[in-house]
């Protein structure tokens, strides 16, 4: 017997990444699988829905929405409320009646989708072997908009008008590219071109395909991405890599490798079901695993490679057009400038670097670097936020008011909160280097802009170090100030991710450098207390000498006549199997034996420099953190040994002893491999005791050392579920600003 079914109304409030993913579309499908009548548009605040049907019906269309959004959609919350029954006859996509509001948030880059990809390489496609195709699952979205709401107009697409079939896929409710803004064809849109010396020679297909040619023949390349250039050579050709090193002034730090496909990525590295997750996830960082050969001068002494997958289109048709399989692809600049995204930009600086330019006609709007990633113990550890992540809200603090945080100097990103929401920007670098100031500059007027913020009204907040040049321009800004010390913030964003304002807990913050309460250089710092109450020193290293300050971070030997001068007895250190260089050891260790330029400090960073030197590593650091690294990877190569002592006195962790049997150790002929592994045991185990002697909680690392996933093995082993440490923005400096907004978000009102 049939059962008349009841239509009731319900409204919908879907909030999160859901404008410009192809949302509306989305809904429109669910609505007619579902019987559903009424209306989608996007709103101030996200996608608005009126659905009508009969209960179960209604149901099971909201369950739908949660469950299966569109690839690149982040549903952040899902709000159903009873509405009045207006007997629509039918579903359909509604124009936005109003403007998107700044608290709508944006999507950040896609990489090509599988159903773009088969029409690319489908001969019968009018996308054939374009490289601009997209859809509303994937594609640019950050890198091209230029301003809110997002629609054409707004993007670096407005000067390419559609054609009369892009436009007719584009007002197509039922077409995958329904709205989607940055659509385009060969027909219409922007290509790409090569120029070698000065003069283009190519167009399109025949650009690519002569590009992939020069990379088989061992040519440096210079490939426009989505945001930003890459220089990209054969990884496997040895000399191409040297003359990269060698024109780019990078000396040793590792160039990240991109593979075809994930067979390719897989000879090489070690990979786990997480990291093929990872690799392939609709953020595409870097990511780091273990390499499973040496690729000659990819990595120098480092046992892991930085791969990722191809994820724009020119990158797939490159290799298939012969590309070699495996690719360097590192950030066009020269040494540790940031990458260069202009067309005239690239021309101009990589002049002297690259051979060729492959010229893409899209512009890019604003920089956007690959991030980097790994598959860490406690969860994904980021080690650079930007493509894939950035503008993402990061967390929600409780404040309703505009806070900009603007990070630390070194590895610098900035964060704006609005309504509560955190945005972290992209990374920007060390604004040490003036192009990068410039771009600090840019992304906090490009991040105010964008969310309509009025820098009058903004809580400004700055690392508490009085010279660095981020607390330097933050002063320069209206409004009122507020400065957090360094290693606090470390500790606060870790509990912003987790979102706990009020859980008292221990907080290690362990890196190289930040400016300490005293004005000394802090960098082993042990806390308690909570984000709301604040974070009291509760324990820290031992105070040890630094001759020449900041500096002795490019000379490991530097900082171990530093720490050195406190251990008794000492042989000479000149001499086997030590061999530190004569003068530059003896030079500050003068220094520090009259207090001349030398500055006191607790850094862990200098400790594990320190270690380096003894070990072997006695040239100079070529990047930040590569001594420590070294030491990280020799100790990956022993089997598990007993920890040196590490005591923990009077709220001191008290070098000496660890300090005094390395030596020992060294002078014996202990492997330094056994040295390096008992060093990181006597840290765990350092930390552990301070635990020990405070209230028993969570335990929250954060700061650079917490990079060294050694240590955070070892920690996770004696720790278990409490140890806290982040998980979506970095451990090191990149993650700072979001940590400085989260304190003054608690703590001024
Ligand atoms: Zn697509
Ligand atoms: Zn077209």
């Amino acid at each position: 017997m049939l059962r008349e079914s009841v239509v009731i109304a319900r409204r919908l409030h879907i909030g999160g990444v859901v404008q410009g993913v192809g949302f509306r579309p989305f809904v429109f499908r669910l609505a007619r699988e579902f019987h559903i009548r009424g209306w989608v548009y996007n709103g101030e605040r996200g996608v608005e829905i009126h659905a009508e049907g009969d209960a179960g019906a209604l149901e099971a269309f909201a369950r739908a929405i949660g469950e299966r959004p569109p690839p690149a959609a982040r549903i952040a919350s899902i709000e159903s409320t009873a509405s009045q029954v207006e007997d629509f006859a039918e579903f359909e996509i509604r124009a936005s009646e109003k403007q998107a509001g700044p608290t709508v948030r944006i999507s950040p880059d896609l990489p090509v989708c599988d159903a773009c990809l088969r029409e690319l390489f489908d001969p019968h496609d009018r996308r054939f072997q374009y490289p601009y195709i997209n859809c509303t699952d994937c594609g640019p979205r950050y890198s091209i908009i230029l301003g809110l709401p997002y629609d054409r107009p707004n993007t670096t697409m407005r000067d390419w008008p559609m054609c009369e079939d892009c436009s007719a896929e584009y007002h197509d409710p039922g077409n995958r590219r329904f709205h989607a803004q940055p659509l385009a064809c060969a027909v219409c849109g922007p290509n790409v071109r090569l120029q070698v010396a000065g003069s283009v020679r190519y167009r399109a297909t025949e650009a690519m395909q002569q590009a992939a040619r020069l990379l088989r023949d061992g040519s440096i390349v210079a490939v426009k991405g989505l945001g930003g250039y890459h220089l990209a050579c054969d990884a496997r050709n040895a000399r191409a890599v040297a003359a990269l090193r060698e024109r780019k002034y990078r000396k040793e730090r590792p160039f990240a490798v991109m593979a075809r496909d994930l067979e390719a990525a897989r000879e090489c590295v070690v990979l786990d079901a997480d990291a093929i997750a990872l690799l392939g996830s609709i953020r595409r960082p870097i990511v780091l695993a273990e390499a499973r050969f040496e690729l000659a001068g990819i990595a120098p002494d480092n046992r892991e490679l930085g791969i990722m997958l191809a994820y724009t289109p020119l990158q797939h048709l490159l290799y298939a057009f012969g590309a070699p399989e495996l690719l360097v692809m590192t950030s066009a600049n020269r040494s540790s400038e940031p990458i260069a995204y202009t067309d005239t930009d690239a021309l101009d600086r990589l002049d002297g670097i690259a051979d060729a330019f492959v010229i893409g006609e899209r512009e890019i709007a604003r920089r956007v670097d690959d991030s980097v990633a790994r598959v860490a113990p406690a969860g994904m550890s980021v080690l650079r936020h930007s493509r894939g992540f950035a503008p993402e809200a990061v967390a929600t603090l409780p404040t309703k008011h505009p806070i900009l945080a603007v990070g630390a100097d070194l590895k610098n990103a900035v964060t704006l909160v609005v309504s509560g929401e955190a945005f972290s920007s992209q990374h920007i670098g060390d604004l040490e280097h003036f192009s990068a100031f410039e771009a600090f500059r840019a992304t906090i007027a490009d991040m105010c802009a964008m969310y309509e913020v009025r820098m009058e009204d903004v809580l400004i907040v700055h690392d508490a170090h009085p010279e660095y040049a981020s607390t330097l321009h933050a002063l320069t800004l209206p409004g009122k100030h507020v400065a957090v010390q360094h290693h606090r913030a470390h500790v606060a964003s870790v509990l912003a991710e987790r979102a706990q304002w009020d859980e008292p807990v221990i907080g290690v913050a362990f890196d190289g450098t930040g400016y300490g309460d005293d004005g000394s250089i802090w960098g082993g710092e042990i806390f308690t207390g909570s984000v709301r109450a604040g974070f009291r020193r509760a324990a820290h290293l031992r105070i040890a000498a630094l001759p020449g300050g900041d500096a002795a971070a490019r000379f490991p030997v530097q900082a171990a006549a530093g720490f050195l001068e406190q251990i008794d007895e000492l042989p000479d250190l000149t001499a086997a199997p030590f061999a530190f260089p004569a003068a530059r050891y003896r030079g500050a260790s003068e220094l520090a034996r009259k207090r001349v330029r030398t500055f006191p400090t607790s850094s862990i960073g200098r400790l594990f420099d320190t270690v380096a030197a003894l070990l072997g590593f006695t040239r100079e650091s070529t990047f930040e953190g590569q001594a420590a690294m070294w030491v990280e990877h020799l100790a990956r190569s022993s089997g598990p040994v007993a920890a040196y002592s590490f005591p923990v006195r009077n709220a001191e962790l008290d070098f000496r002893p660890l300090l005094a049997a390395i030596v020992r150790d060294r002078i014996r002929g202990r492997s330094v491999d056994e040295i390096a592994a008992a060093f990181h045991a006597a840290i765990a185990d350092a930390i552990c005791q301070a635990c020990d002697t405070l209230e028993p909680r969570h335990v929250v690392v954060s700061g650079g050392v917490f990079q060294n996933t050694l240590l955070l093995e070892l920690l996770a082993a004696r720790i278990g579920d409490r140890l806290w440490t982040n998980t979506v923005v970095p451990a090191n400096d990149g993650g700072i600003s979001l940590g400085q907004a989260a304190i003054a978000a608690l703590t001024v009102s």
